[in-house]
């Protein structure tokens, strides 16, 4: 049967749907694991523009994770060098204090490795060298899914994270291609394409994971960044409120949302985000 046959078929079986029901129709037969990533996979790379954005973006799915077996590393961006406003704290030094905090936050999540891009903190501004040394570690690690945030929420006002999700998006498309970067493959390193992006901070989510069990020990995460958050309280009412609302969407009690597309789709395909 030919591509015109089997159209045909599929036009035939949409026929009486709505677009959004024709279009989610067709992912779930395209992709019928779409649901289950955070199921069916086991190496996935958490991209962050800054330490901390994995652990709050994504902190209790992550520990659901490890929990079971699965591995997570994270791939960090910028230095987080200007994260205060007590302007007597060199950015060097903080830079280093976020350093440790992010290691004891990662541990606590059970995280594998986590690895540092450097960038000075608030200046990222274009995507092709940030990409491009996200490749490196795509190739290096080989991860099924690669989260990262959302760069096209709305309203999300910081480069670091518009340029570290679009960066990370281009990233996926491109690793596979042996010319792109080629010195990573001079240095032994093969093409790898993942799977799928699952992008967190979404005000778009398609893939929810319940953090019921995991929320407490996202709190406790967080709290290791002790150079950003002071307050057990605050964290808690946001950690919370967060999850409260993703919850509301997926009607569990306390969820996190992700915005997963496969990664054959991140290019040249229109109404992703109705997917
Ligand atoms: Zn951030």
């Amino acid at each position: 049967m030919g591509f015109p046959e089997v159209s045909k078929g599929l036009l035939d079986s949409v026929k009486g749907l709505s677009f959004e029901e024709s279009l989610k129709y067709i992912v779930s037969l395209l992709y019928p694991d779409i649901n289950r990533v955070f199921d069916i996979h086991n190496v996935f790379l958490c991209v962050q523009p800054h330490p901390d954005d994995c652990d709050l973006g994504a902190g209790g799915t992550i520990a659901s994770l490890t929990s079971r077996g699965f591995d997570v590393y994270y791939l960090t961006v910028t230095d987080g060098r200007l994260g205060t406003t007590d302007k007597s704290v060199y950015p060097e030094f903080l830079a280093s204090i976020r350093r440790r905090e992010q290691a004891e936050a990662a541990k606590l999540l059970g995280v594998k490795s986590i690895y540092w891009l450097d960038f000075r903190d608030a200046e990222l501004s274009d995507t092709l060298s940030v990409r491009s040394r996200i490749i490196t570690y795509i190739r290096k690690l080989k991860p099924s899914v690669v989260l990262a945030p959302d760069p096209y929420a709305p309203y999300e006002a910081h480069s670091d994270h518009i340029v570290t999700g679009r960066a990370t998006l281009e990233a996926l498309i491109l690793s596979g291609l042996p010319h792109v970067n080629d010195v990573d493959i001079r240095e032994g390193l093969e093409a790898f394409t993942p799977r799928f992006a699952a992008l967190y901070y979404t005000s778009n989510p398609n893939v929810f994971r319940d953090v019921g069990e995991t929320i407490n020990v996202k709190i406790e995460a967080l709290l290791k960044h002790e150079s950003q958050f002071k307050d057990r309280a605050l964290v808690e009412f946001i950690v919370s409120v967060y999850a409260a609302l993703y919850g509301k969407l997926a009607k569990l009690d306390y969820a996190e949302g992700f915005k997963v597309i496969p990664v054959e789709l991140l290019h040249v395909t229109p109404f992703l985000d109705k997917i």
